[in-house]
């Protein structure tokens, strides 16, 4: 067995644990391959073991694997940072955007969505830990962009996507992984159709299940760790 197919399932089992251990609906949090840096091959193996939701950040890269793996039924989801001049190519083949933070960013993919394809989902990226590193919208700039977003009607608002700030013990994870998740109730209360966090890596991904995530992000813990660039 390869790694890659141990260590997935060990994942999956970890996650169910997760769910079970802070009483959340068993199947509510989904596992996103976060694939990045790997082959075509390499996501071949987990396909194999079921997965199908891949997490991409590098547009081109992103296209060339699509291409390789066209026979295959993938939902592909991009969470990197988003230059202006790739929002057509984004629009056009991939079926989730978590990392939206400018109105700009999102007036483009609307515009660029193909109409033969469904609305395309996207997520707000939000800054809670405002080091200067990390993108995403200050929480007091969420609700406007939030109602701008409802207004572009090809895509679809389904929640925010955020990056909790590291932390090496569990309570400390899941304080950070709170403030996320009360502004995403925030958001639900006060927005219809609002239904996903995308919260937690590999590094603190128990920590944000039991804060409410519904999308987990996982590179390494599955792929093992990725040479530097
Ligand atoms: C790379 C990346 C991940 C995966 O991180 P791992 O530590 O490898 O699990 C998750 N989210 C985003 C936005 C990423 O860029």
């Amino acid at each position: 067995m390869t790694s890659s197919v141990s260590n997935l399932q060990a994942v999956r089992q970890q996650i169910q644990h997760a769910e079970q251990q802070w009483k959340r609906h068993s199947d509510t949090v989904m596992l996103l391959a976060v694939s990045k840096t790997r082959s075509a091959a390499e996501l071949e193996t987990v396909i194999a073991q079921g997965q199908r939701e891949f997490g991409e950040n590098y547009l081109q890269e992103a296209l060339e694997k699509q291409a390789l793996l066209r026979n295959t039924k993938l939902i592909w989801h991009f969470i990197g940072s988003i230059q202006s001049n790739k929002t057509r190519l984004i629009a056009e083949h991939f079926d989730w955007v978590h990392s939206v933070e400018r109105l700009k960013i999102a007036t483009r993919l609307n515009e660029h969505r193909p109409s033969h394809l469904a609305p395309l989902n996207v997520l707000i990226q939000v800054n809670v830990s405002r080091e200067s590193s990390k993108s995403g919208v200050l929480q007091h700039q969420l609700l406007s962009l939030t109602n701008e977003i409802r207004q572009l009607p090809n895509l679809r608002l389904r929640g925010i996507m955020g990056l909790p700030a590291p932390a090496s013990e569990f309570a400390k994870q899941l304080e950070q992984c709170e403030i996320l998740s009360k502004l995403f109730s925030q958001l639900k209360q006060s927005s219809e159709h609002i239904d996903t966090l995308s919260m937690g890596t590999s590094s603190d991904y128990e920590a944000a299940i039991a804060a409410g995530s519904t999308i987990v992000r996982i590179g390494t813990a599955i792929f093992g760790k990725r040479q530097p660039a």
